[in-house]
């Protein structure tokens, strides 16, 4: 039997050496290698800034909050995410609005949006499920018509782009991932990239109590008082992280070209034994985060694939059928079927560059067996 793990990551020398760097210098926590991460992963966007938190959950929330969102407003959101999407919401204080989701993709069907949509809503927060772009034309274009503001969760999806337009591109901001599965981390991290100078001003501000003032400037510059304006949060990154994180920045375009030869095996394989796999929508570059299946009896296969030493996951149980969500909000499992029923049926196979190909070859095998 093999062993095969769900996740591994891709940390090397070079990244190591980067952070003895940093544990070798005076300032641990976030100055100047942040600094270089945040211009780096901000060009690799094309976006005007980025700014550094300790988790996308942060990002998500530091961003309802910089664009005004507020007790009582609705947001309009997935229920097929991690709970850290609708979680934020609730964190600002606002109010998730699901609606169903598209079952070729998983991503929010954007032609539910306009009847979710009440005099309280304020925002859209679509997810970039796997690493496939949401139709963020279409999105913008509701967005639009309606004065909404639009949050892009794109944990999955730093390397994606649809129809020309890349993570970030239309949304007012885009959340991303550094925990530890993601495609590059630093076990836990997180970043906001926009293009609103006022907007990243605020966030640059949120995300350290509200002071005027980083936490390196206010050692190594000149003594000089700072002020608080608004009430921020304890949400920056350390230099330790960010520095993990330049060296995979550089390789993630190499590293997704591997993911995305191991993608195309399992489709070759897949369509072999007629498994429905979730397909990378026209048009799309996929950002190859998860590979899913969508299959019957889900959970049982799970612990045979388990049993047999290969790393599964489910990615995700619909949130509106979670203990807390079904409390707070009375919904039913049927309020969102295809999300319920996708739900059910989806599970993630291994998908990381250090996969070889007899570990592929087993995978498979041990699936058409089953
Ligand atoms: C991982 C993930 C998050 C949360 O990221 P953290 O950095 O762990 O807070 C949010 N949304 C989605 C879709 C995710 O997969």
């Amino acid at each position: 039997m093999q062993k095969i793990e769900f996740f591994k990551h891709n940390i090397d020398e070079e990244d190591i050496s980067r952070v003895t760097s940093v544990l070798k210098s005076i300032f641990l926590t976030n100055a100047n290698v942040t600094k270089e991460f945040e211009e780096k992963f901000a060009t690799y966007l094309d976006a005007t800034h980025c700014v550094a938190v300790s988790s996308c959950t942060a990002a998500l929330h530091l961003s309802l909050l910089a664009l005004g969102i507020k007790d009582g407003d609705e947001v309009i959101t997935t229920p097929m995410s991690f709970v850290a999407t609708s979680n934020a919401i609730l964190h600002a204080g606002a109010i998730p609005v699901f609606v169903d989701i598209e079952e070729s993709t998983g991503n929010i069907d954007f032609t539910l949006i306009e009847a979710a949509i009440t005099p309280k809503t304020k925002a859209i927060m679509p997810v970039h499920l796997y690493g496939n772009m949401c139709d963020m034309k279409a999105i913008k274009k509701i967005a639009n018509k309606h004065k909404l503001k639009i949050i892009e969760d794109a944990a999955h999806c730093i390397e994606g782009e649809r129809d020309g337009v890349r993570v970030g591109e239309l949304g007012d901001v885009a959340c991303f991932s550094f925990y530890a599965t993601k495609n590059i981390t630093s076990g836990e991290g997180g970043a906001i990239t926009t293009n609103n100078d006022e907007v990243a001003k605020l966030l640059y501000q949120l995300r350290l109590h509200g002071i005027n003032k980083d936490a390196s400037s206010r050692y190594t510059d000149k003594f000089a008082h700072w002020d608080m304006k608004v009430l921020g949060w304890k949400y920056n990154i350390s230099d330790i992280q960010s520095a993990l994180l330049i060296g995979q920045l550089e390789k993630i375009e190499d590293r997704l070209s591997k993911r995305e030869e191991i993608a195309r095996y399992y489709e070759v394989a897949l369509n072999k034994l007629g498994v429905e796999y979730i397909k990378v929508p026209e048009n799309t570059k996929s950002a190859r985060h998860l590979f899913i299946i969508k299959i019957k009896n889900r959970d049982k296969v799970v612990s045979k694939l388990q049993s047999n030493g290969i790393g599964v996951a489910v990615n995700y149980r619909a949130i509106h059928i979670l203990n807390y969500y079904k409390n707070s909000f009375s919904f039913q499992d049927s309020d969102f079927p295809i999300a319920k029923k996708f739900g059910d049926e989806v599970l993630s196979l291994p998908l990381y560059t250090k996969l070889e190909l007899s570990q592929l070859a087993y995978i498979i095998s041990n699936l058409a067996k089953i």
